[in-house]
C-alpha cells in the first residue's frame, strides 16, 4: 500500500475542513480525488505531503509516518501544489537543477535532461519560466515534482486553466507517469477522472461520500435512461405502467425520455408495448450514464 490515511481530521480554528477521513491508495494506482470547491481536497493533500499537520489521525506514505518520519515521506513524494507556484525569474533548466539540489539528486545535469525529455520541455528549456505558457509551466511543475524519482505523485488540480490541447497533453503525461508511480490527483473535471483514473474518491464537506471505480459508481448510483421514438402517437400511460418506470417525459414529435430503476433493462418492455398497440419503434437507445450526474447526486447536500 502506497498511501494509508486513517481517521484524519483537520480543524482550521473552529472550522472542520476534514472529518475523520480514511482511505488507501495502492501501488501504481491512479486515484482521482474529487469534490466541490472547499470540500477539503487541498487540505488532505497538504497533510499527506507534510506541508501542514493534521489535528488528529494518521497517514503513512510508503510505510513512513508523516509525523515521525516526515523527511522520509518527502523523499518518496512528488508534489504539484494547487496553482503551481514557480520562480518566474528562473530559467527552466536552472530551476530544475535547483530543485534537484534540494533533494540531493545525484548527477543533476543528467536528471534534469531526463525530466525535460519526459515532460516535453525541449524547445522551452532555455527560457525563463515567466515566459512560458500555462501548459508549459505545468510541465515544469511536473518535472520538479518528479526530479527525485518519487514513488508517489500528488497533484492538486494539475489541469485547471489549460486549453483543450494542453489538457489532453498533460492528461497523457499523467497516464504515462502513472504506469510506474502511485498517482493521486485532485480535479473537478469529470472527463478527466474517467479518462485518467483507475478509481475515484469523492469528498464533500470534509467527508468521503464515495470510493470506487467510475464504472461501478455509475452503475450503483444511476437510473437507466431510455430514449425512444415511435412512428405514431402513444398513450403516455402505457409507458408509465411498465414495471420499474419512474418518469416519462414527452420530447418532440413522438419521442419520449423514460427514467427507470436500474434493476432490469426495460427496452424490451417498451418495444412490446408499442407492438401490442400497433405502433412502430423507430429508435430505442439507452443513454450512457454520466459521472457528472453521479457527482451531483453525491455532493448535493450543502
Ligand atoms: P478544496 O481544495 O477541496 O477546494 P480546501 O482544502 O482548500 O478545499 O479547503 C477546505 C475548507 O477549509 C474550506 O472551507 C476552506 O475555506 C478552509 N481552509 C482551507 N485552508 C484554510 C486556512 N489556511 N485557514 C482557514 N481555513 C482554511
Ligand atoms: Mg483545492
Amino acid at each position: 500500500m502506497s498511501i494509508i490515511v486513517e481517521n484524519i481530521t483537520k480543524l482550521y480554528k473552529a472550522q472542520k475542513a476534514l472529518n475523520s477521513v480514511s482511505f488507501t491508495v495502492n501501488e501504481n494506482e491512479i486515484v482521482g480525488f474529487l469534490g466541490p470547491n472547499g470540500a477539503g481536497k487541498s487540505t488532505m493533500m497538504k497533510i499527506i505531503t507534510c506541508y501542514i499537520p493534521p489535528t488528529d489521525g494518521k497517514v503513512k506514505v510508503c510505510g513512513f509516518d508523516i509525523h515521525d518520519q516526515s523527511l522520509e515521506v518527502r523523499k518518496h513524494i512528488g508534489y504539484l501544489p494547487e496553482h503551481n507556484p514557480l520562480y518566474l525569474d528562473m530559467y527552466v533548466k536552472e530551476f530544475l537543477a535547483f530543485v534537484g539540489g534540494l533533494y540531493k539528486v545525484q548527477n543533476i545535469e543528467k536528471r534534469v535532461k531526463e525530466m525535460i525529455d519526459l515532460t516535453g520541455l525541449q524547445i522551452e528549456q532555455n527560457k525563463k519560466i515567466g515566459a512560458l505558457s500555462k501548459g508549459y509551466r505545468q510541465r515544469v511543475g511536473l518535472a520538479q515534482a518528479m526530479i527525485h524519482d518519487p514513488k508517489v505523485l500528488i497533484m492538486d488540480e494539475p489541469t485547471t486553466g489549460l486549453d483543450p490541447n494542453q489538457l489532453e497533453e498533460i492528461r497523457g503525461l499523467i497516464k504515462k507517469l502513472g504506469k510506474e508511480k502511485t498517482v493521486m490527483l485532485s480535479t473537478h473535471i469529470m472527463q478527466e477522472v474517467e479518462a485518467v483514473c483507475d478509481r475515484v474518491i469523492i469528498i464533500n464537506h470534509g467527508e468521503i461520500v464515495a470510493n470506487d471505480s467510475t464504472q461501478n459508481l455509475k452503475q450503483q448510483k444511476a437510473n437507466q435512461i431510455i430514449q425512444v421514438e415511435f412512428d405514431g402517437a402513444i398513450d403516455i400511460k402505457l409507458l408509465e405502467k411498465i414495471t420499474g418506470v419512474q418518469q416519462v417525459k414527452k420530447l418532440e414529435g413522438n419521442s419520449y425520455r423514460i427514467i427507470a430503476s436500474e434493476e432490469k433493462d426495460i427496452r424490451k418492455d417498451v418495444f412490446n408495448v408499442a407492438v401490442q398497440n400497433n405502433i412502430g419503434v423507430l429508435t430505442l437507445n439507452k443513454e450512457e450514464q454520466k459521472m457528472e450526474d453521479v457527482f451531483k447526486e453525491l455532493t448535493k447536500r450543502s
